[in-house]
């Protein structure tokens, strides 16, 4: 992104005063999160894989229990897979636990337990991509760097007005200007300000409602100048959007005696060793090769229902409650979980909402 000499130096001037501004703010509002308030680099390394794609709200309900369980990086390594992935329950998206304890393992066996600092080995590291990487770097070492997750994306995209279109690319532009010092080039203290940035863009600069006349960065703001902040970062039109495929699936709740009916998802598959109620896509327009189809079910659509939303699919999901299991064709990869033991399985999130809105 190219700037005029005197846009450079009124940017540099008027950014140092209002980023140190809004990292007061953020410090005075946000001070207290549990991973903020005692900080250890292994506490950062856990807090930053659970913030990714899962709200602030709960991952504070999960972060202390999970650290009481495994307080240090070698307890878990050291701990089984079983017990971690019930750990991360209710947070979701378990492939991130998987990664977290990998990491774990490798920076317990090849680093002693000691997180590095730079940027070539972290990335090396099974489990650490460059976001998480730049998160160490910045929030847990101090130094200069941009863990750049859509939050900080959407409040750089504004301030600068960035028109790259949303997504890698952008993301790699500003990565590539923060690096060449174009941007942010300025004396902060990188944890806090990072920390600062991804705080606005969780409550005044969100992405479809930017509350300018209160953040600490509205004097420097680029777009809130010129009156379109909601238009960044840019988007592609309408008409090259892609749009979202309808998926009705049914699942299948199968409780007698024997207790639940789960299906263990197969390996380098969605959701790769995850139990769910066994699941079956409806209807005859849509196919998937997730799940197997059931054309002839008919009237699903009274039974119970939830949403949920998958990249590119809007899906139902039916619920049939049922306590035969001859509806379905019972193989290999299915078990019974007596209900006192679900806790203890590595149920995938729909499931348990299935489980939830039978309760309603
Ligand atoms: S001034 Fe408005 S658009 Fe700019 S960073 Fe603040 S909230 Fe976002």
């Amino acid at each position: 992104m190219e700037f005029t000499l005197q846009e450079n130096l009124n940017i540099r001037v008027g950014v140092i005063d209002q980023f140190e501004e809004l990292i007061e703010w953020s410090q005075m509002q946000y001070h207290d999160l549990p991973w903020r308030y005692e900080r250890s680099l292994y506490g950062t390394l856990v807090s930053e894989i659970m913030l990714q794609q899962t709200t602030v709200g709960t991952v504070i309900s999960h972060f202390e229990r999970f650290m009481n369980k495994f307080p240090t990086i070698h307890k878990l390594a050291n701990a089984k897979e079983k017990d971690v992935q019930q750990a991360w329950r209710g947070l979701g998206y378990y492939r991130r636990a998987k990664n977290l304890h990998r990491a774990a393992q490798v920076i317990s066996s090849k680093h002693q337990g000691n997180i590095p600092e730079n940027f070539k080995d972290l990335i090396k590291i099974p489990g650490i991509g460059e976001y998480t990487a730049n998160a160490l770097i910045s929030i847990g070492h101090r130094k200069r760097a941009l863990a750049i997750d859509a939050n900080i994306e959407r409040v750089i995209s504004r301030v600068f007005g960035y028109e790259t279109i949303k997504g890698p690319q952008n993301q790699k532009q500003i990565y590539q200007d923060f690096t060449r010092k174009k941007i942010l080039d300025i004396e902060v203290n990188y944890r806090a300000l990072n920390e600062a940035i991804m705080d606005l863009g969780r409550t005044y600069c969100q992405a479809r409602k930017a509350s300018c006349e209160l953040c600490p960065l509205s004097s420097v703001c680029k777009t809130k100048k010129a009156g379109n902040p909601l238009d960044y970062p840019r988007e592609f039109q309408a008409k090259e959007k892609k749009k979202l495929k309808n998926l009705h699936l049914l699942r299948v709740l199968v409780k007698n005696e024997k207790g639940v009916l789960l299906f263990r998802r197969p390996k380098n598959k969605w959701l790769e060793d995850q139990y769910e109620l066994p699941t079956f896509a409806l209807g005859k327009e849509r196919r998937t090769d997730q799940y197997p189809q059931l054309r002839f079910y008919k009237n699903y659509k009274k039974l119970p229902q939830f949403k949920t939303h998958i990249t590119d699919h809007k899906i139902s999901n039916f619920v049939l409650a049922t306590k035969d299991d001859q509806i379905i064709d019972c193989k290999a990869n299915y078990k019974y979980v007596p209900m006192s033991e679900l806790e203890n399985e590595n149920i995938s999130t729909a499931t348990l909402k299935a489980l939830e809105r039978l309760q309603q």
